[in-house]
């Protein structure tokens, strides 16, 4: 299930829910039923409780997204889990300052919430004549009240921080215990240091877990070795990819096409993005979406020329394939014609990270066992999760 449904958007970014959500209110009213019904009051209570609790979910994630735009990383929006939120952003910040920043943004906003509600908490309790804090505090765990609700809402944030402050991917204290290792020892060996510790806690968690029948300890081991194992198969591909050159998986397609050619000579093979060459220098791109809708609008015999895009952006072929991807997401291009001394040497598309992947899995130096897709369905969830 991917499809998520739209809530709306706060300062731009789209706010969405996954269908799974429903479980959570399922879970609230089986658990009103267990603990002797309450009649639609003490429901609508709780419900009010999980959307609060949701609430302060959300502004944790627009705590590291707004963090994240501050350092220019374009957020794609923020996704609500029954297990909690996910920041979907474009990139991590390779900066240990930045990543360490937009990390602890996400639990400065619960502290902070628990810190505003803490002196209405005690207001309100004057107000309402408690003396004994015996007696408040007993309200406070009783009833559906607002006491009840004020004091529910510091529980939470506060556990929010506790949670993620501890050092394991993929929560926030694993990205900010990974950004201080990486000011040490680099990116790569203080992510693996990382990656190990989180692996250990994890193990920790299953047994204790396993142990003292603590189910929500096991979840949150299975989550964190799962986390763990993603962070480091993700950081290792970087690396390898920093490595490779984009002339070694740039695709030779017989010189591309010349300018005077009619467009139709361009569908030879099935219709793609096609570099546009004249003497072995590009002048420009021929796209895919354009020849076709020329060919369907009736503009068969017109040239390449009259309708090739002139505003090339060509990659050395001794650049970085990571280079390159980062420069075919910022400008929104998945084909960038390849030069070697000014010649074409091929064309670079996003399929051919496909190659590259396969590259990779070949090679005993990257390969770190291969998951199956059951796995990697579940890293990749996980992966965007507390981020
Ligand atoms: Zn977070």
């Amino acid at each position: 299930m991917r499809r998520t449904f739209r809530l709306g958007r706060i300062y731009g970014i789209p706010v969405s829910i996954h269908p799974s959500f429903a479980l959570v209110l399922l879970f609230v009213a089986l658990d009103q039923r267990r603990m002797g019904g309450g009649g639609p009051s003490a429901f609508a209570f709780a419900l009010l409780l999980v959307l609060l609790v949701f609430a302060c979910v959300v502004l944790h994630e627009l705590g590291h997204s707004f963090m994240a735009m501050h350092y220019g990383i374009r957020v794609h929006g923020i996704t609500l889990w029954p297990m909690g939120g996910v920041a979907i952003m474009e990139q991590v910040p390779t900066r240990p300052s930045a990543e360490t920043l937009v990390a602890i943004a996400g639990p400065a906003v619960n502290l902070a919430i628990a810190v505003a509600l803490v002196p209405i908490l005690v207001g309100y309790g004057l107000v309402q004549g408690y003396v004994g804090i015996g007696d408040y505090v007993a309200e406070v765990a009783g009833g559906a009240s607002l006491a009840t609700l004020l004091g529910y809402l510091v529980l939470v944030n506060l556990m929010l921080v506790v949670f993620n402050a501890i050092p394991a991917f993929p929560l926030d204290g694993g990205r900010v215990f990974r950004a201080g290792l990486s000011a040490l020892i680099g990116r790569e060996r203080g992510t693996r240091v990382a990656v190990l510790t989180g692996q250990a806690l994890a193990l920790v968690f299953l047994i204790v877990g396993f142990r003292y029948a603590y189910w929500s300890l096991l979840l949150v081991g299975a989550f964190v070795l799962v986390g763990a194992h993603v962070e480091g198969r993700t950081v290792r591909l970087e690396s390898a990819m920093r490595r490779l050159r984009v002339g070694q998986f740039a695709l030779w397609d017989r010189g591309g096409i010349a300018p005077w050619h009619p467009v139709t000579y361009a569908l030879r093979g099935g219709p793609r993005d096609v570099a546009v060459t004249d003497g072995g220098r590009v002048v420009g791109m021929l796209w895919r979406s354009q020849l076709l809708q020329a060919i369907n609008g009736g503009g068969r015999d017109r040239t390449v020329e009259e309708l090739m895009d002139r505003d090339v952006v060509t990659v050395a072929a001794d650049e970085s394939v990571y280079d390159v991807q980062q420069r075919m997401h910022a400008s929104n291009r998945w084909a960038m014609p390849v030069v070697e001394d000014g010649q074409y040497r091929g064309i670079f598309t996003a399929e051919r990270f496909v190659h590259v992947h396969r590259h990779l899995g070949a090679s005993t130096a990257w390969s770190g066992g291969k998951s199956g897709g059951f796995a990697q369905a579940l890293g990749a969830t996980v992966r965007g999760w507390v981020r």
